[in-house]
């Protein structure tokens, strides 16, 4: 017999848990929170990876880092001089803690002003969704939902003979905390988290060298893309080598000795500092009893259809946990559409619309497909693209690099896919989404007035070009 019941019970209160919590509260459910994790004082830090340990506190310190880099580097061109400029390091961390710490107690009070119950500790699920929670703090009890949605999250990949300790060799986490710039930072991979980390301490100063396994930079996007990304971060000295695999790494008296392998053989070089960031994994450990009836995949992600449910009756899975792309937002809209779609019968997410973003300078964003991605479908388009440095706001602005790309169906003119190198890429792709989710051609952008001068008139001649009438290039 269950010591308390619910409408539905959620494991794991990051941005898929919490979201969904949230949204079923509204709709009048009677709903259970559990997350485990909590700060440095010991209270609860709902939020999950992107909160305390991802999307947030690395934005802080990307955004802290980028005024130090463009105070020295971008000012005296605006005519203005500044003398002397030190970073405290200490500070900047402090700041993102707080912002942090800011957040978490405002989920809290969500929370409260919701009535969602709030278990601060580990949740298991059983059969007949049945779910053990061990608080924190006080006694283990059985709680029973109507549903069960696992919202556990992923954590960090480490490779073999790279050991993660916390202090020469970290991962996210430790990444988040150096107390001072290294003078060498090695990372291990240059994927969205490697870039956009080695970045921070880059701009601060660190020398950063990126190995990367791949023999392409970013093969997610196209490669104008990431040819136009490659320049731009070598200008800012970013040492990035590809065909780089990374074998072992060796801590002795605070140094790193990190080796891997590329077209000229073993090779070796000695670090301050070594962040791994070679991806994320499904958190499905110690979260399921053998009878709970819950299936995982090989690679240890919850097994789901694609409204989310998963092989136990009434179980729901969402976010990291699942498949698809490791995204907050993701796994937010994912989380209300399944809430949604139990409480009201009707819930949808469109998995082909997920913004991504990579916050390095200048940013990269894209929607939708590929040019590779629509030859292999042999699906025929046209193309059109348009740069910043072509744009008045960009050169006002003092960043005028990257480039704005829009594919479009040959037949049809609906838009297919965006891709955006450049200043607040992250804002501008949204425009692009709701063109693609109301089935927008590349003619309705072309048509839509946007206010000059903005960086959005990259994206309106972008989709001018596709119809080769762009005004300020020649077609
Ligand atoms: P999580 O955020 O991982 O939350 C799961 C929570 O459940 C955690 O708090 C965990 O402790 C808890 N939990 C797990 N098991 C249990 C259990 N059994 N009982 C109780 N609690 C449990 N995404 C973006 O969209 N934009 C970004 O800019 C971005 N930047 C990132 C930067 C970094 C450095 C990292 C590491 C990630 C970044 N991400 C970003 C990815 C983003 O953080 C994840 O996609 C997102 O957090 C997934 O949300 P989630 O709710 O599925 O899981
Ligand atoms: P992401 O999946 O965006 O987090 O990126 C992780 C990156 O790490 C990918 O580009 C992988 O190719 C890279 N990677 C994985 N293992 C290694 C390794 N042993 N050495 C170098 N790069 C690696």
């Amino acid at each position: 017999m269950a010591d308390k019941e619910f409408d539905l019970i959620v494991i794991g209160g990051g941005p898929g848990g919490y979201a969904a919590a949230i949204r079923a509260a509204q709709l009048e459910l009677k709903v259970l929170l559990i997350d485990d994790r909590q700060d440095d004082n010991g209270k609860p830090a709902p939020g999950g990876t992107c909160l305390n340990v991802g999307c947030v506190p690395s934005k802080a310190l990307l955004d802290s880092s980028k005024h130090f880099h463009h105070i020295q580097h971008d000012y005296t061109a605006h005519g203005i001089n500044v003398e002397k400029v030190s970073m405290d390091v200490g500070k900047m961390i402090e700041r993102k803690r707080k912002i942090v710490k800011q957040l978490n107690g405002g989920l809290m009070q969500l929370f409260k002003a919701n009535k969602i119950e709030f278990a601060n500790g580990r949740g298991k699920l059983f059969s007949d969704r049945q779910v053990e929670v061990r608080p924190h703090d006080g006694e283990n009890y059985i709680a029973v939902g109507k549903h069960v949605m696992l919202a556990a999250g992923s954590e960090a990949f480490s490779i073999p003979n790279v050991e993660i300790d916390g202090k020469i060799i970290v991962d996210n986490i430790g990444a988040l905390e150096f107390d001072a710039v290294p003078e060498r930072l090695a990372v291990i991979g240059a994927g969205v988290i490697g870039l956009e980390m080695g970045s921070v301490w880059r701009r601060l100063g660190s020398e950063v060298v990126l190995l990367e396994a791949m023999d392409d930079l970013l093969p997610v996007v196209d490669p104008d893309i990431s040819k136009a990304a490659a320049r731009e971060f070598k200008k800012q000295g970013l040492d990035i080598r590809l065909g780089a695999k990374v074998s072992s790494a060796e801590v002795s008296e605070d140094k790193v000795k990190v080796t891997w392998s590329d077209k000229n053989g073993e090779q070796s070089e000695t670090f301050d500092r070594l962040l791994v960031a070679v991806g994320r994994k499904a958190a499905s450990e110690g979260l399921l009893a053998d009878d709970s009836g819950v299936e995982l995949t090989d690679r240890g992600q919850v097994k789901v259809d694609e409204d989310c449910r998963t092989t136990a009756e009434n179980v729901w899975a969402i976010g990291d946990l699942v498949r698809g792309p490791m995204l907050a937002h993701k796994a937010s809209e994912e989380g209300i559409a399944v809430v949604e779609a139990l409480a009201t019968g009707h819930g949808h997410i469109n998995l082909d619309t997920i913004p991504w973003v990579i916050y390095t300078d200048p940013e990269i964003a894209w929607v939708g497909k590929t040019e590779k991605q629509l030859k292999e479908d042999g699906i025929e388009f046209r193309a059109g693209s348009f740069p910043f440095a072509a744009t008045g706001r960009g050169l006002a602005m003092g960043e005028a690099a990257g480039h704005v790309k829009i594919l479009a169906d040959a037949e049809d003119d609906r838009i297919l896919g965006v891709q955006i190198i450049g200043p607040t890429a992250s804002e501008l792709i949204a425009e692009c989404v709701v063109a693609m989710e109301f089935a927008g051609s590349s003619e309705d952008l072309a048509r839509i007035v946007h206010a000059h001068p903005t960086l959005s008139e990259a994206v309106h001649e972008a989709a001018l070009a596709v119809d080769k009438r762009a005004i300020h290039k020649t077609n």
